[in-house]
């Protein structure tokens, strides 16, 4: 399993856009998911991830800080997380450890200009 394509950084075009429905997110994840997906953000890519145990991962295009998420969001199995190092995308996002479901979005909204 070597699919990191998604790995790349920004990649603002339209290959990405046929995502299709919302991924089938754990149930811990999927109320996060949809309230990120009401504020406009979109699903860049939907894959397991080989650096953490993770099974899937959802990968948006933006969000708020997770500072401002509902509290109702955050249940019991799921954890906060940052990434803050230059060497990987600046992200934060949601992890579930329970089901091993991950949430992310980039530190910065990058909205278009
Ligand atoms: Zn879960």
């Amino acid at each position: 399993m070597d699919r990191n394509t998604h790995q790349t950084g920004a990649q603002p075009n339209a290959t990405l856009a046929a995502a299709g429905p919302a991924p089938a997110l754990c149930p811990h994840l999927a109320p996060a998911l949809d309230a990120l997906l009401c504020q406009g953000a979109r699903v860049l890519a939907a894959a397991p991830m080989a650096w953490s145990k993770i099974e899937l991962e959802v990968v948006l295009d933006s969000g708020q800080p997770l500072a401002e998420l509902p509290a109702h969001l955050l249940v019991n199995a799921v954890q906060t997380w940052t990434n803050t190092d230059a060497h990987y995308p600046l992200a934060q996002g949601l992890v579930c450890r329970a089901c091993r479901h991950s949430l992310g979005w980039p530190l910065r909204s990058a909205r278009a200009s």
